[in-house]
């Protein structure tokens, strides 16, 4: 997104990326409906369906389904989504270096170098929008402290005779220790199925989703692949740019606690930092107002969202018998999480609505 807009704009952009297009990314796919607001293109060539049923299921025991009345999810496969995003920045005139390893990135006075592969060039800027193990960020010392977690991703071809079960609906299972889900998200002909838990569980993350699959009887559906990632996640002032740098999405820890969703952030980031980078082009060429910049745009919902997850997980490991049931079925919730993910209300308007409640909640938690 940052490529499209400063291309459009009429800068000279180059995307380097280690991989060749469409590439596969292990992702469950899910965009909150609120994205297509902040996108000047459409993208339903590449929704492959939409979604306003929500199946909870907490400790295998409570089960119940919430209906947002229209569609709060679109459910895309991140290799068809992706490459429409750079056919689209490619169309805005950026050129695009497939198969490009970058190993390093050096800020000089008057701009950057990148090195990667038999490739070096310079530039007078960088979007480093390299993921959640940013060369970027470890190359000029940004990013250092960011919290993280662990995920894992199964994509099943879907056995035709269950379809229905999944139309227009993702499954969550909730209450794994000390916090995480698993998830189903339904694509054309096929399931994306994960867990996301703290970092540190990795080898219990197989095992948990191999319990689940089997739970839905989904054993003897065909893998396609299976595949783990980290999710990088900014509580505080971690930096995040230089003068001639900034850092977008995964790389700058811009997903969310609550949900661990970061495609939105990261769309969002990537369009404030061509923003920025066209404004430091005019001022000598300084990009650190892109830190101050998702600062007031986007750490405040990201914030909130954290808040949200201690809340949320915290009353969760406190519940039993049946008053498991209760919290996580209150019609309210739903109804203000849905409302986000329409792009209707935020995080933080919905935390607003109840005062008193976050500071003091965030004190007892300890949530940084
Ligand atoms: C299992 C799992 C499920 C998830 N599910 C969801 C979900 O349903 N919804 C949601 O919103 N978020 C989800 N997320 C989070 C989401 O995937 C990320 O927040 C999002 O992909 C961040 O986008 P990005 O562009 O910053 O980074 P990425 O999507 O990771 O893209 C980074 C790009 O940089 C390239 N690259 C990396 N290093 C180099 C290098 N050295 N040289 C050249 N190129 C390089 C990579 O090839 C890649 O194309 C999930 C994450 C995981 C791990």
């Amino acid at each position: 997104m940052a490529a499209r807009d400063l291309a459009a704009a009429g800068a000279r952009v180059l995307i380097l990326d280690r991989e060749r297009f469409p590439r596969y990314k292990a992702c469950a796919g899910g965009i909150p409906r609120r994205t297509r607001g902040l996108l000047p293109f459409p993208i339903d060539a590449v929704v492959e369906e939409s979604v306003h049923l929500f199946d909870i299921s907490v400790r295998n025991s409570v089960r119940f389904v919430r209906d947002s009345g229209r569609p709060f999810l679109d459910m895309v496969m991140r290799d068809r989504f992706d490459a429409l995003l750079l056919e689209r920045a490619e169309e805005a005139g950026a050129e695009f270096r497939p198969a490009t390893m970058v190993r390093s990135v050096e800020e000089t006075g008057r701009g950057v170098t990148v090195r990667g592969e038999g490739f070096e060039a310079d530039a007078s800027f960088v979007v480093g929008a390299d993921g959640a193990n940013s060369v970027t960020a470890r190359s000029l010392g940004l990013g250092a402290g960011l919290a993280s977690c662990a995920a894992l991703e199964v994509e099943l071809r879907l056995p035709p005779l269950r379809r229905a079960t999944f139309d227009h609906t993702v499954l969550i299972e909730m209450d794994y220790r000390p916090w995480g889900y698993s998830w189903v998200f339904p694509k054309e002909g096929a399931l994306s199925i994960g867990i996301v838990l703290p970092d540190g569980q990795g080898r219990a993350m197989r095992t948990r989703l191999t319990d689940y699959i089997s739970r839905l009887g989904l054993s003897a559906a065909e893998v396609v692949s299976a595949r783990g990632h980290n999710i990088r996640f900014r509580r505080g002032g971690e930096a995040i740019a230089t003068p001639r740098a900034a850092l977008t999405g995964d790389a700058a820890g811009l997903a969310d606690e609550f949900t661990q969703e970061g495609i939105v952030y990261a769309i969002q980031s990537g369009r404030l930092a061509a923003l920025e980078v066209l404004r430091a082009a005019g001022r000598e060429g300084d990009l650190r107002s892109y830190e101050r910049a998702v600062d007031r745009e986007i750490a405040p919902e990201l914030r909130a969202a954290r808040l949200l997850g201690y809340i949320g997980y915290g009353i969760l490991r406190r519940l039993r018998g049946p008053w498991l049931g209760v919290a996580p079925s209150i019609g309210p919730l739903w109804k203000a999480f849905f409302a986000v993910h329409r792009g209707e209300s935020s995080y933080h308007r919905e935390l607003q609505r109840i005062p008193l409640l976050p500071s003091m909640a965030a004190r007892r938690l300890g949530v940084p």
